[in-house]
C-alpha cells in the first residue's frame, strides 16, 4: 500500500472521479481530478455552488455515502492509498489524521449533549485508554487556547454564540492532532466580525499546530486573506491551481478570470457594471463534451468542444486545464501562451 510521495506533500489526488446515482441519471460530480495538498499549507478550493468542491472534500475523508461513490482514482495520504482502507482504518483516519469542519455547527453538534461530552467522547473513541478526567482536562486546556473560557464546557450548544460553536467544532477536529482539516464553508454562516476573528484563528491554528487546511468556500475574499494556494473547480473538474498571487494577479483560465471579475471591488466606479458570467453551470447528468466550460467561455475554439484539455504547467506553481495554453493537432489556432504538459 506504500506509495512514493514527496515529503512536502500530504495528500496526492490522482484522477479522482465521484458520481451519484439519482433517478434522473448518473451525476458526474468529480471527474478525473488530480491535485496535491502540501504539508502545512492552506489550500483554498473555490468555484460556484454545485461544482463538486464539497464532494471532493468529503471524498478526501472517505465520507461519500450512497447514492454517491468514488468510482475511480487514488487518494494518497502520507504515502497510503486511503481508498484501500477497511472500515476500521477509515474510522482511525477520520479521527486521528483528518477532520472536517462543516458550515453549520448546530447540525454537527448534538443539541442535548454538553460541549465537554462531545469532546470527551471524541477523545475516548479514538484513544481507548484515556480516562474521562484526563480527556476533560485536555478539553479544558484546548478550548482555552482557542479563546473560550473553560467553564463554557458545561454549556449546551444552543448556549454558545455561532463563533464559539465553530471553535468547538475546530477543537473537535484538532484535539486528536489531525494533520488535515477540511473546512467546508466554515465561516459562511457567521457575521462579518465573527468571521474575521475566526479567519485570524484559523491562521494562528495553522501556525501553532502545523495543520494542513483545505478551505472550501465560494467566498473569494476569504481565500485571498488566508490561503497560500488556490484551486479553481468547475463542473467537477479542476480548472486551474496556483499560488494565491498567481491566481489573483494573473488568472489564466477564462473561468477563473470570470470568477474574479464578478467580485465587487472598491475600485469600481458606481456607474461600472459588475461582470456577470454568461450562462449557467451545466447539468452534470449530461455534462458538455470536451471542456466542460465551453458553452459559457468567451474564448471558446472548435477544439474545446471536441476534447478535454490536458493539465498544462505554466511554471512550478501554476497549472491550468485550457486549450489556450496547449499545442493541439486538432486545431492549429488553439495554441497561444504555451505551457508544458504535466
Ligand atoms: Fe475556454 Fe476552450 Fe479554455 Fe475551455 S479549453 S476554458 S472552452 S478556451
Amino acid at each position: 500500500m506504500e506509495t512514493l510521495q514527496n515529503r512536502d506533500t500530504l495528500v496526492q489526488v490522482h484522477n479522482l472521479s465521484v458520481r451519484y446515482r439519482t433517478r434522473l441519471g448518473e451525476v458526474s460530480a468529480v471527474d478525473g481530478l488530480s491535485l496535491d495538498i502540501r504539508r502545512g499549507e492552506i489550500l483554498g478550493l473555490v468555484g460556484e455552488s454545485g461544482c463538486g468542491k464539497s464532494t471532493l472534500g468529503k471524498a478526501l475523508l472517505r465520507m461519500i455515502a450512497p447514492p454517491g461513490e468514488i468510482c475511480d482514482g487514488e487518494i494518497i495520504f502520507e504515502g497510503e492509498n486511503i481508498l484501500a482502507y477497511n472500515q476500521e482504518q477509515i474510522r482511525d483516519f477520520r479521527g486521528r489524521k483528518s477532520a472536517m469542519i462543516f458550515q453549520d455547527p448546530m447540525t454537527s453538534l448534538n443539541p442535548v449533549q454538553r460541549v465537554d461530552e462531545h469532546i470527551i467522547e471524541a477523545i475516548q473513541v479514538h484513544e481507548t485508554g484515556t480516562t474521562k478526567t484526563a480527556a476533560r482536562e485536555r478539553a479544558r486546556s484546548f478550548i482555552t487556547r482557542l479563546g473560550i473560557q473553560a467553564e463554557r464546557l458545561s454549556d449546551y450548544p444552543h448556549q454558545l454564540s455561532g463563533g464559539m460553536r465553530q471553535r468547538i467544532m475546530i477543537s473537535l477536529g484538532l484535539i486528536l492532532n489531525a494533520s488535515l482539516v477540511v473546512a467546508d464553508e466554515a465561516t459562511t454562516s457567521l457575521d462579518v466580525i465573527v468571521e474575521a476573528n475566526l479567519l485570524d484563528e484559523l491562521r494562528n491554528i495553522r501556525q501553532a499546530f502545523g495543520v494542513t487546511l483545505l478551505l472550501i468556500t465560494h467566498n473569494i475574499a476569504v481565500v485571498a486573506q488566508l490561503a497560500d494556494r488556490v484551486a479553481v473547480m468547475y463542473a467537477g473538474r479542476l480548472m486551474e491551481i496556483g499560488s494565491v498571487f498567481e491566481i489573483f494577479d494573473h488568472p489564466l483560465h477564462p473561468y477563473s478570470q470570470g470568477l474574479l471579475n464578478s467580485v465587487p471591488s472598491i475600485k469600481l466606479d458606481e456607474r461600472d457594471e459588475l461582470y456577470r458570467m454568461p450562462g449557467e453551470p451545466p447539468n452534470l447528468t449530461r455534462p458538455p463534451q470536451g471542456c466542460r466550460f465551453h458553452p459559457r467561455c468567451p474564448m471558446v475554439m472548435p477544439v474545446c468542444r471536441q476534447a478535454q484539455p490536458d493539465l498544462i504547467s505554466i511554471n512550478s506553481e501554476h497549472r491550468v486545464h485550457c486549450w489556450l495554453y496547449q499545442e493541439s493537432d486538432m486545431d492549429p489556432q488553439a495554441g497561444r501562451l504555451k505551457g508544458t504538459l504535466v
